[in-house]
């Protein structure tokens, strides 16, 4: 699912911000990684989404051979993953659905679909009640679940998270936490979490990757083989603050990372069917609840908010 062979990264001042990196994360995992800043996390993520490529060795992400890869097939590989960032990236202007709905639509789904979709994966982080609601209007917590929303939206079975709860207080960010977790054990959806939430990573068992001056230095589970590197990084990891653009600050930016190629912000989302997309789900206005069902049940339940069809 994600695979590194020996790679490094050298930028074009010189700087070396991976060094001989190779690890791979299997299907299902969830994976933490740590490090103080300029360790090299977010270098490894820019990796991962295909923002940066390699100086040397390879890096294949869910099948896809990142070094050799189109730069027209850049928007398509990337709706194979679900992207969480530190600073949520809603769209400010638009609404909690079409927040949401929006990474369905630049993949051309219909929006029959795309209703069911936003409003199985809005029930999923809790925020049914929020459908309407503009993203000012929403605590950071609740932002950041309308993000995490939009990552699950296109049932990618990868998840990256960068520094999901950077930007958020301390009892939001073990919901948020919380909320991960649930989605890896329950769909089996492969997390990659960059975090300088050290408490949160000590208080679960999953594979935690420590980069140090671009190398991985511990990847393990082994709780007394990670501890004394979160403990040495503590402070050094609290200086850094990662701020990265905001690339989704508008409809354009959006569609550029993740629409299709030849489209354009005008363009008819509605009018395109050209992805079909399993109807496999119901919806409950239950918040919370894990709802996923396979009895053809087409229609959102009768409590929950969803916008018509245009
Ligand atoms: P982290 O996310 O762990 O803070 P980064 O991956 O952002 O680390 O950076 C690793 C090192 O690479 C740092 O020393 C940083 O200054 C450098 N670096 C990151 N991006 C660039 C860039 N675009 N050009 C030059 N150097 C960079």
């Amino acid at each position: 699912m994600v695979e590194f062979r020996n790679v490094t990264k050298v930028y074009s001042n010189g700087h070396k911000a991976l060094d001989n990196v190779s690890l791979s994360i299997d299907k299902g995992e969830f994976v933490f990684v740590v490090g103080a800043s300029g360790a090299g996390k977010s270098t490894f993520l820019k990796l991962i989404m295909r923002e940066e490529v390699p100086t040397s060795g390879s890096v294949n992400i869910n099948g896809y051979e990142l070094n050799t890869m189109k730069r027209r097939d850049i928007p398509y590989f990337r709706r194979t993953m679900g992207i969480v960032f530190q600073d949520f990236r809603l769209i400010p202007n638009m609404e909690v659905y079409d927040n949401v709905a929006f990474a369905l639509r630049v993949t051309g789904a219909k929006e029959r679909d795309i209703r069911k979709r936003v409003c199985y994966a809005l029930s999923m982080v809790g925020l049914s009640s929020k459908i309407h609601s503009m993203p000012q209007e929403l605590s950071g917590g609740e932002q950041q679940r309308v993000a995490i929303a939009r990552a699950l939206v296109n049932k990618a079975d990868l998840i990256i998270a960068d520094e999901p709860t950077g930007n958020i207080d301390p009892a939001m960010s073990v919901e948020i936490m919380e909320l991960l977790n649930h989605i890896n054990a329950a769909h089996g959806t492969t997390i990659v979490m960059v975090t300088h939430a050290h408490d949160l990573v000590k208080q679960y068992d999953h594979r935690v990757v420590v980069l140090r001056d671009g190398k991985l230095v511990v990847d393990s589970k082994d709780k007394d083989a990670v501890i004394p590197f979160l403990n040495e990084n503590e402070h050094a990891a609290e200086a850094g603050y990662y701020e990265p653009p905001n690339e989704f600050e508008d409809v354009e930016a959006f569609i550029r990372n993740y629409g299709k190629s030849s489209m354009r912000p005008e363009a008819d989302f509605y009018a395109s069917t050209q992805v079909e997309i399993e109807e496999d789900i119901t919806v409950s206005a239950d918040d919370g609840a894990v709802i996923d069902s396979t009895n053809g049940e087409s229609s959102p339940s009768e409590n929950t908010e969803v916008k018509e069809d245009e």
